[in-house]
């Protein structure tokens, strides 16, 4: 059973119209949202089922700079800002604590990785520092594993996927937001060659600007229109403990286990070293496009081919905008539960470090993810269809910087000065 964010009063009825349109009620919608209604300017969110009910309440809460690449960092640390005064700006706590994020080594190969992304985040000034075994035993003791060594980011932290989804809408609303759970927007409308309005499941909405931040269901909307936008999916499976007495409140990732303390006392964790990937036809059309990555990361793919293979394809790719679109046919995408991948996490863990082989699993669930080829997220306008911003592909690490993220969209769409240098995110870069 997938993880449920806290309750939001959603509104049920349609805006005639609005001066912004944002597709989909994930977390980096919902904050460019805030930030628009902050601004005074007048938007509307649509989400086909939940809020927040794929991959922004499914996430593990990590919220890091360590193990970004370069061109990333500066979003990981505008985003760092803003979760710092999320509470103040939301009124509610959203589980942010910077209590640190280690990776450890078992093997010489996996400390050299670790040095070599600190030699290419040199020049950016992070707290990231390389560890040796002892300071590992100071920070989380316990292990009985012989480690070589670590890198520990004591800024990177976590929030609470569940409170931070439902704390955001909640605010946003209370800013002039309007948010419609149960809609799916179908296509959009045009007039004069621009974006004129959304059609949706229950009609339409003029508009002026949309923001498309539908997470891995993008890539599909947009190939209905004729653009093209490299994501593949891979699906985590994720687990939580009962309460329990653990090692550390720091965050600890190794090459085939992840474990994060939860604000109810429990641990969110993972098989760090695994993702599943039940193959569709866009593995096959776009694989090409990601061969630099499978050739390191192979060895961590599960392949599957069968059921998701044909119910894909029936999901269909081009549709019109008086039929049943997609998005109505999955209100809410949630993938089957690894099983095998559930009790390799929490076994290897618990070698690792035995005091886990006291846990109680409680829940288990699993999320899919939108996985771009170079794994950066594309935040941008689309060119083709003028009107119309991007914000997709946050390649399963898109919760971290999604205060950030959600900005930089509106930052994009209502033409102000860009929180950060948008270049890295350009949909023409593919
Ligand atoms: C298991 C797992 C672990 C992860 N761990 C981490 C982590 O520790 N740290 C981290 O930073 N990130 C993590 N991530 C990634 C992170 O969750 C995502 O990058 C982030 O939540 C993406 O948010 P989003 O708003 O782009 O997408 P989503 O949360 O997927 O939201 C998109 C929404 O759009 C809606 N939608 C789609 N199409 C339409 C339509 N046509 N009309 C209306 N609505 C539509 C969908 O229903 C959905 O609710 C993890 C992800 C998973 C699955």
């Amino acid at each position: 059973m997938a993880p449920t964010i806290t309750q939001v009063q959603t509104s049920t009825t349609l805006p005639a119209a609005s001066t912004v349109v944002v597709i989909g009620g994930g977390i980096v919608g919902l904050m460019a949202a805030l930030t628009l209604a902050e601004r005074g300017i007048p938007v509307t969110v649509l989400e086909k089922g939940r809020l927040a009910g794929e991959q922004s309440s499914r996430n593990l809460g990590w919220v890091r700079k360590m193990g970004r690449s370069a061109p990333d960092v500066p979003l990981a640390l505008a985003a760092d800002r803003l979760w710092a005064t999320m509470p103040e700006r939301v009124g509610a706590d959203v589980g942010y604590r910077s209590a640190g994020i280690m990776y450890v080594a078992r093997t010489d190969a996996e400390m050299e990785a670790h040095e070599q992304w600190l030699a290419s985040v040199r020049d950016l000034s992070l707290d990231s520092r390389l560890l040796g075994v002892r300071e590992i035993d100071d920070l989380a003791p316990g292990s009985t594993t012989p480690w070589v060594g670590a890198i520990h980011t004591p800024s990177d932290g976590r929030a609470e996927p569940t409170l931070a989804a439902g704390a955001i809408a909640r605010a946003a609303m209370a800013k002039g937001a309007i948010i419609i759970e149960n809609c799916a927007v179908r296509t959009l409308s045009m007039a004069a060659g621009r974006v004129a309005g959304v059609v949706t499941e229950r009609g339409e909405i003029r508009c002026e600007q949309v923001l498309l931040a539908a997470g891995l269901w993008s890539r599909r909307f947009l190939g209905n229109l004729g653009v093209s936008l490299l994501t593949l999916p891979l699906v985590a499976s994720v687990l939580r403990t009962a309460p329990m007495r653990g090692p550390t409140d720091i965050a600890v990732g190794a090459s085939d286990f992840s474990f994060r303390k939860r604000y109810d006392g429990g641990y969110t964790i993972t098989q760090r070293g695994a993702l599943f990937a039940p193959l569709t036809l866009d593995h096959l059309l776009l694989g090409l496009h990601y061969l630099p990555t499978l050739r390191a990361q192979w060895r961590n793919l599960r392949l599957s081919f069968g059921r998701d293979f044909l119910s894909d394809i029936s999901l269909g790719r081009r549709w019109s905008a008086t039929s049943r679109s997609p998005f109505e046919k999955i209100r809410t995408i949630d993938p089957p539960v690894n099983d095998g991948l559930i009790a390799e996490a929490i076994d290897n863990l618990s070698e690792a470090w035995p005091i886990f082989k006291a846990a109680t699993i409680e829940q288990t669930w699993a999320g899919m993810i939108d996985v771009t080829p170079d794994s950066l997220p594309v935040i941008s306008p689309v060119e083709a269809v003028p009107g119309l911003t991007l914000a997709s592909g946050f390649s399963g690490h898109g919760f971290g910087t999604s205060p950030a993220a959600g900005q930089l969209a509106a930052d994009i769409l209502s033409g102000t000065k860009p929180l950060i240098e948008p270049s890295p995110y350009r949909l023409d870069r593919f």
